[in-house]
């Protein structure tokens, strides 16, 4: 049945490409800091855990975002 492989074949790039937006945040290739790496400020404990590789404290980080748009 080519339809079932076509459908296998995209649901793996899409698993994929899931993988690798989620390797960004993985802990050990970019461990949580401390401090922000803007500001230096702080990064509360709760934040380090949600987010692992976090670099920035949650206002530096919506400045960052905005930059980008
Ligand atoms: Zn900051």
């Amino acid at each position: 049945m080519p339809d079932e492989i076509d459908r296998d074949q995209e649901f793996n790039e899409q698993r994929l490409d899931e993988m690798i937006e989620q390797s960004r945040f993985k802990p050990g290739v970019t461990p949580s800091l401390f401090q922000c790496c803007v500001c230096g400020k702080p990064i509360p404990e709760k934040r380090r855990q949600t987010l692992p590789g976090v670099t920035t404290c949650t206002q530096c980080k919506e400045k960052l975002e905005r930059r980008r748009r």
